[in-house]
């Protein structure tokens, strides 16, 4: 059997140390608890549309984080996210990254269970339904860690890479059908956990075709004419608007 080796040992040591410097509420009113930093998205209005850097925990090092969070907490006594207000007793992870592309959610899932004992907020724009390894584990996480989620969000937004298209191999087809796998795989949970903004849901984030201009009131040849940039609205004959002020 292979041995932990002493460097295992000491990151856990060295991990728990410094989450022992840590005050009380860091663990009562954790809410984000990310396993990665970067995204392969880099939407537009977002700061990870700056760089192409991911950086994600392995699956071992994500185990030591968990285990180590959850000690310190148990020493003390204390409840992981239980202090917060929204949403208590549920983690979301994800803050500058996409869950969805994590290849270790479904050992996210089990510590979240088994070891932090919090449930999981998950939110997404979808992953690439080429990765078998990915979609194997979505599938996992429908199947056996359902129970695990307090609530799933899809968002539908046109600031990814894969909707602009912009860059070399990315495609609004693909990444619609990509979207659309993740949704099939899921349906199972978004039917379960029940359609609503905060159970199950697809978020739709584009910009409300909305403008703000100056509208012209004015009356020509008997007919009440509105302006307002280039539209024009023109009354009926014999039908005057309100009176112009
Ligand atoms: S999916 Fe989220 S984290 Fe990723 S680039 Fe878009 S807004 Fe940022």
């Amino acid at each position: 059997m292979a041995s932990e080796g002493s460097g295992g040992v000491s990151l856990r040591l060295g991990l728990r140390e410094q989450m022992r410097a840590l005050p009380d509420e860091a663990f009562t009113r954790l809410q984000f608890l990310s396993p990665a930093t970067g995204c392969f998205n880099q939407c537009a209005m977002c700061s990870q549309a700056a760089g192409r850097d991911v950086w994600q925990l392995t699956r071992r090092g994500l185990d030591e984080v968990a285990r180590a969070l959850a000690g310190v907490a148990a020493e003390r006594g204390l409840t992981i996210g239980g202090g917060r207000g929204h949403r208590p007793g549920v983690l979301f992870p994800y803050l500058d990254n996409d869950m969805g592309s994590y290849p270790h959610l479904d050992t996210y899932a089990a510590l979240a269970r088994d070891v932090l004992r919090v449930r999981l907020r998950f939110c997404t724009v979808g992953w690439s339904a080429r990765s078998d390894r990915l979609s194997a584990m979505h599938r996992r996480l429908v199947a056996e860690y359902g129970d695990v989620f307090d609530g799933l969000r899809f968002s539908l937004t046109p600031y990814t890479l894969g909707w602009t298209g912009r860059g070399r191999g990315f495609d609004r087809a693909v990444f619609v059908a990509d979207l659309a796998h993740a949704l099939r795989t899921y349906r199972p949970l978004l039917d379960r956990l029940g359609h609503g903004p905060a159970t199950a849901a697809v978020e739709l984030r584009f910009a409300p075709l909305v403008g703000v201009t100056d509208v012209v009131a004015s009356e020509i040849d008997g007919r009440h004419v509105l302006r307002a940039g280039p539209h024009l609205l023109i009354g009926a004959p014999g039908r005057p608007g309100p009176p112009l002020t």
